[in-house]
């Protein structure tokens, strides 16, 4: 078995190239090959040695996950299921905006927390993803929307750790593909368009800090103890005034200077003015002058199996006008993708579940527009 080279970020590569006898600089030239031009054929890359090239066929490999299918929505969103093996599937979803692109990227196949409302936490733990499965998502989805779309620019300017699994749950993989996401010779991505979404690993967030300070988001969606070991059993462990204080300290370090709290709006359950209410006071006891953040409302995405409903859209209103008029920052995501379920939390990476999907794929595929443009920043 030879190695994946997305496995590595750019010091990885470096010891490898070292390893085959080659010169630590030899390692930027096939870093860019890869992750810049899309290359996964060592003898595209002219200006490498015959005898490197030859060398890298016998030791190593760049390979992409396989695609199980592709689902493009009317709004332009594009979801992969991907196959990682073992009857397992993971998720990437491509959501552009007028002024960026993003991607949501898995970090593992199911997810151990189990948190209510996810599709994905239903479904539970099967297994970590390596550090050349989440890359292969991003590698492959750029390099895939730069030929469709007939541009050499960049055309996914923001990642969000927002896909299937708890990515401070599998700490090891993340880093090096956070490293490849920011590296100026791999995606060159700035810190602030790299999104880490955490349920509240603790420990892990002031690890991340040190070792990888990228943008912060934090899934609350309770502002009591009670409610949210309830919703996100991961707060048994790590609660909300611990949990609180590490985005204190987070900040510290933080490319932003405010965390993202994640809130799904669960109709009767997390979504009463009272609830809003304690969250203005849980902000306003954190920190110097209350804790720096902004609230992102995400509409509930159902799924049959959690017994929930969505918060009738009235009530998502009045709850992000006490927080505003707290003068808490908070915005009310839109749901993007919905028509193939590619919006949040309905990743499932079930192969079984995707016939209906397929079949209303089939309807649309005469309608495919995609609205994508290129993004540069
Ligand atoms: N495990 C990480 C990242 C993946 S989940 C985390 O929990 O943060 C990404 C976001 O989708 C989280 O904020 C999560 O709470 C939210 N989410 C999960 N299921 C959802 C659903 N059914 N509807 C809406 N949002 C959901
Ligand atoms: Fe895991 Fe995040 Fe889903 Fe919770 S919301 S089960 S942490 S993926």
């Amino acid at each position: 078995m030879t190695a994946n080279l997305l496995e590595f970020d750019l010091e990885g590569l470096a010891v490898f190239c070292e390893g085959l006898g080659e010169k630590r600089f030899r390692a930027t030239q096939l870093f860019r090959w890869i992750h810049q031009r899309g290359a996964s054929d060592f003898d595209q890359m002219s200006d490498l040695a015959k005898s490197l090239r030859e060398k890298l066929k016998s030791t190593a490999h760049i390979a992409a996950l396989p695609v199980v299918s592709q689902h493009i929505s009317q709004d332009g969103t594009i979801k992969w299921l991907f196959d990682v093996g073992d009857g397992n599937a993971v998720e990437s979803v491509f959501i552009p905006e007028d002024d960026r692109g993003t991607l949501c990227v898995s970090s593992q196949a199911g997810c151990a927390v189990g948190c209510r409302f996810c599709s994905t936490g239903h479904q539970g733990f099967s297994r970590n993803l390596g550090t050349a499965e989440i890359l292969a998502q991003l590698w492959f989805a750029e390099h895939f929307l730069r030929r469709h779309l007939q541009t050499d620019e960049r055309v996914i300017s923001n990642v969000v750790m927002m896909g299937m699994g708890e990515p401070l749950q599998n700490y090891t993989a993340l880093i090096p593909a956070l490293k490849v996401m920011l590296d100026d010779h791999g995606y060159g991505l700035s810190r602030r368009r790299v999104t880490v979404s955490t349920s509240g690993v603790v420990p892990m967030i002031d690890r991340l800090a040190q070792d990888c300070p990228v943008a912060l988001a934090v899934s609350l969606h309770a502002p009591n103890d009670a409610l949210r070991d309830s919703l996100v059993p991961l707060n048994r462990k790590y609660p909300i005034d611990e949990l609180l204080q590490a985005c204190e300290r987070y900040l510290a370090h933080a490319p932003r200077d405010f965390i993202t709290f994640e809130y799904c709006m669960l109709d009767g359950v997390n979504d009463q003015p009272e609830h809003a209410r304690q969250l203005i006071e849980l902000v306003q006891r954190h920190g110097r002058q209350g804790l720096r953040c902004k609230f992102n409302l995400i509409p509930f995405n159902p799924f049959p199996a959690s017994g929930l409903l969505r918060s009738p859209q009235a009530r998502v209103q009045a709850f992000a006008k006490i927080l505003l008029d707290a003068g808490i920052v908070t915005t009310v995501r839109k749901t993007r993708g919905d028509d193939i379920d590619a919006a949040c939390g309905q990743l499932a990476g079930d192969v079984k579940d995707r016939t209906r999907v397929q079949e209303r794929m089939a309807q649309q595929r005469s309608a495919e527009i995609i609205r994508i443009r290129p993004v540069s920043n």
